[in-house]
């Protein structure tokens, strides 16, 4: 069968920096992120923050209003002014809804503006259309492998014109396994690349999952696809 491999962006190489001087709400903003598919890093104030943008170019950041030193707007309305820095797109981040602030934060050029307490859901969709508007996440984001098809923007695996029921984990898995078919990888790589490495789970979960996903693709006939390579893990192939 004949594999094909559409121009794709992969969001994994996507860097987000993240501004914040709680450590609680830091914390939650990395692991959303990861979660999400991004990379990122971290700065506590603005100081650090101009350092970690020198050392890890990001491609947006992610900045609290309230900082200690140097605000998060005085800063963002600082690097807006900057040549090389100008087109860097950023969210401000608040715990104040006033309409005021909301027209000051977009004012001073930030691309726009969330008020804490928000879901991770609404700050990764928010964080995408940003990305998309600035031109850094580009293309169609599908992924086709012979007649399956992964839109990571619908969140839709599909067989044909047939919808997949796949958990989020599942999803992540198959894009994992459709961006990189034909290799192996030991379940410990499927953690690291797949759940990330700061969340811990049993390598029995990834067997569990596994299975699920056969049984998804064994309604189609497609079982094969999803590989036990025996003492060392699996491999997504649509090869015999
Ligand atoms: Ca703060």
């Amino acid at each position: 069968m004949a594999c094909t491999l559409p121009y794709y962006l992969f969001m994994s190489r996507l860097n987000i920096l993240v501004v914040e001087d709680e450590d609680a709400i830091r914390g939650m903003l990395l692991m959303v992120l990861e979660q999400a598919g991004f990379k990122s890093s971290a700065a506590a104030d603005a100081e650090e923050a101009q350092k970690a943008l020198a050392e890890n170019s990001p491609d947006l950041i992610l900045l609290d209003w309230m900082l200690p030193g140097i605000s998060g707007v005085e800063w963002a309305r600082r690097l807006k002014k900057e040549p090389a820095y100008r087109e860097l797109p950023i969210i401000l981040l608040t715990a104040r809804g006033e309409e005021e602030d909301k027209v000051r934060g977009l004012e001073i050029g930030a691309d726009d503006y969330i008020t804490k307490p928000f879901s991770p859901k609404e700050l990764v969709a928010r964080i995408r259309a940003v990305l998309r508007r600035s031109g850094r996440i580009q293309g169609v984001a599908q992924i086709t492998l012979g007649d399956l098809t992964l839109d990571t923007e619908q969140h839709r695996l599909t067989i044909g014109d047939k919808q997949l029921e796949v958990s989020p984990t599942e999803f992540r898995l198959m894009q994992f396994f459709m961006t990189h078919p034909d290799k192996v990888y030991s379940r410990t790589q499927l953690l690291d690349q797949v759940w990330g490495r700061s969340v811990y789970i049993e390598e029995r979960t990834i067997d569990v999952h596994i299975r699920r996903l056969r049984k998804i693709l064994g309604e189609y006939g497609r079982e094969d696809w999803v590989q036990t390579v025996r003492g060392f893990g699996y491999r997504f192939s649509l090869m015999e």
